[in-house]
């Protein structure tokens, strides 16, 4: 097997990793491997076997040309600083070159402990590496950005959590594994020479846009930073996307989706839904998301000050400033113009808030499942059309059903209509519109916890099952008509898990 990598992190100043092999593991056995993701990150399998694939992204065995690290990182952990954060059960492997010219990391997940392990014991448990690939893969799938996955190899150990787990080593694909906490660390040590030349490499690596001869380079930098963000946030609301635990260290600067943990879908929308057991006071909470972006940028922008070309510190803080409030107007209009985009327009008009607003305090009232409402939205797009399955969701068992709530979805569902007629000439293209972002499937929470319980007893097919009706949300099939159903009462999941 051959890997084209590139090892650009590793070029970087000492300071910003140690150099570590993986502890090998006992008896690696592939479960899942990414073979369209490998050819696109142009790697040559060359008749490479299983077993030879499993040996490598187990870490037992360490691919010619790499040279695995483990990052150095802190972060804000639901609001605290914590100095010494960094890969305490993670190796870059390297970085290499994909097919579209892009630098992509090639991360092992669990592959044992680290100095920056702190207590943990370097390894990860079958569920969340499962967990973590349907998830990401799934995201792509919706269209956000996101890191990717591209192997499971169980390692034939158990690792010690609540009860004993088979373990797993999880590989990860993203565009980097560069954090908002990688940058808090060297402004926290006051490490200039460190923090510039991860400033420099960033720009050079994620955007190439920016004249790196530029003077505001840096907080040029800063913005483009804020901006993917401000896309990437609006992207997570509209899908029903709850992160689950938005610390600095696990915001990239790339604009990726990074570190599923205890995230999760929403079946019933509802805007304080909050899922992960260890978020009691609802700091990640779906509605919070907006503002804890925009805090966690706050942070960056305070590790980035004494990049940016001020006089003073002053100067550089208003600088931050106009950049943080940039990201809220950019944001809301992402936000706006893809929740238009999910009833059909083509563009935001007065009056759209409005109507936006009130669907979702319905839809909370009533505890309609958010996906299935938009999905079927998409065919109650004209009046003659028969709006029975839209108005089925207020029966499903968990709904709040009342003669009222039916009244005001008709009533919405006509002014809505009306709208439409009258803005959208082309009726064919507001269909297709909404199509495109109303996916009929999500992974649910309950399918997501169905795959990991049937893949620790030893049976992958309910995983592999739920990939391939994953694989393309935006088109319904009918032979996957069943993961478009929300959870039964009893199936609900009502906690996740960061299960490291
Ligand atoms: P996370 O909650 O995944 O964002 O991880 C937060 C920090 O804890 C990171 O520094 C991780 O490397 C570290 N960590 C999480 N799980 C483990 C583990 N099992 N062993 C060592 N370090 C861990
Ligand atoms: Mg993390």
């Amino acid at each position: 097997m051959k890997f084209p990598f590139e090892n650009a992190y590793a070029r970087l100043p000492e300071a910003c990793f140690v150099r570590l092999a993986p502890t090998p593991v006992k008896t690696p056995k592939l479960i899942r491997f990414n073979t369209k993701l490998a050819t696109e990150l142009n790697i040559d399998l060359n008749g490479a076997t299983e077993a030879d694939i499993a040996a490598i992204f187990s870490g037992n065995q360490i691919p010619d040309q790499a040279d695995p690290l483990a990052m150095a990182y802190c972060g804000h952990q639901f609001g605290q600083l914590n100095p010494q954060l960094g890969d305490g059960r993670a190796i870059l492997l390297g970085d290499v070159r994909n097919q579209r010219g892009e630098l992509r990391d090639i991360q092992l997940k669990g592959s044992g402990r680290t100095p920056f392990s702190r207590g943990g014991d370097g390894r990860s448990p079958l569920g969340p590496a499962i967990r973590e690939y349907i998830l990401c893969e799934a995201m792509h799938a919706l269209g956000v950005p996101t890191t990717r996955a591209l192997a499971v190899v169980a390692t034939g150990e158990e690792v010690v959590r609540e009860q004993m787990e088979p373990g797993a080593v999880f590989t990860r694909v993203a565009a980097s594994h560069i954090r908002v906490g990688t940058f808090q660390f060297f402004a926290l040590r006051q490490d200039y020479e460190a923090l510039t030349a991860l400033a420099d490499h960033v720009l050079e690596r994620h955007y190439p846009e920016i004249d790196r001869s530029a003077e505001d380079r840096y907080l040029q930098l800063f913005r483009a930073i804020c901006m993917r963000q401000a896309h990437l946030i609006a992207k997570w609301l509209q899908l029903g996307f709850i992160h689950g635990v938005m610390n600095t260290d696990n915001m990239t600067v790339s604009g990726e989706t990074i570190d599923y943990g205890p995230c999760a879908f929403m079946d019933a929308f509802s805007a304080s839904k909050v899922f992960s057991s260890i978020d009691q006071q609802g700091r990640y909470a779906y509605q919070n998301q907006s503002a804890i972006g925009q805090w966690n940028l706050a942070r960056l922008a305070e590790a980035m000050l004494t990049l940016f070309p001020a006089e003073n510190e002053d100067d550089a803080v208003a600088q931050a400033t106009a950049v943080l409030k940039e990201f809220s107007e950019v944001h809301g209009q992402a936000w706006q113009s893809a929740m238009n985009r999910k009833l059909g327009f083509s563009e935001v008009q007065e009056g759209d808030l409005q109507r936006i607003a009130a669907i979702m305090e319905w839809m909370e009232q009533g505890g309609l499942d958010y996906t299935q409402f938009f999905r079927r939205l998409c065919h109650v797009t004209q009046p003659q059309q028969d709006r029975s399955a839209v108005l089925g969701l207020l029966t499903l068992p968990e709904c709040r059903n009342s003669a009222a709530m039916e009244r005001n979805l008709h009533e919405w569902l006509d002014e809505w209509q009306q709208q439409l007629a009258q803005r959208e000439s082309d009726a064919e293209a507001s269909v297709i519109r909404m199509e495109a972002s109303n996916p009929a499937i999500i992974p649910r929470n309950h399918r997501v916890a169905e795959a990991i319980k049937a893949a620790e007893e030893g049976d992958y097919s309910v995983f592999e099952n739920l990939l391939a009706a994953l694989a393309d949300p935006y088109t319904e099939y009918p032979e996957f008509a069943a993961y478009q159903q929300p959870p039964q009462p009893e199936q609900k999941v009502l906690r996740t898990f960061c299960g490291t």
